[in-house]
């Protein structure tokens, strides 16, 4: 233990989605926290998520092995800041990784 926050681990940095328009302040998360250093929402916010679907949009498995690392890692931040009444896994789980555009739609498209 080395003071109050958690000691990041080994999971992926947090460096995207990249600023847009270049020069703004990027939507990247704060840490141990995960709030969005842009806009103060829950990260990753609205804004992160339109501009990960966008660069992410020809690697949807990229894109997954991102956010589940980072899942993992704020799992992890999250609930050594409040052990007691932080949101869940599942909570957290819907928020990182269930929302991305990698999934299967329910129905086959047309071919
Ligand atoms: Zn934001």
């Amino acid at each position: 233990m080395c003071g109050q926050f958690p000691v990041p681990r080994l999971g992926p940095h947090p460096d995207r989605p990249r600023a847009y328009p270049p020069g703004r302040r990027p939507h990247l998360p704060i840490r141990p926290l995960w709030v969005c250093r842009a806009c103060g929402l829950p990260w990753p916010c609205a804004e992160a998520r339109l501009l990960l679907k966008v660069e992410y949009a020809d690697q949807p498995v990229e894109l997954a092995i991102y956010l589940s690392g980072l899942y993992h890692e704020a799992t992890h931040d999250l609930f050594r800041l409040n052990p007691h009444d932080g949101p869940t896994p599942r909570e957290l789980f819907a928020r990182f990784v269930a929302w991305g555009p990698y999934r299967r739609p329910l129905v086959e498209p047309d071919r």
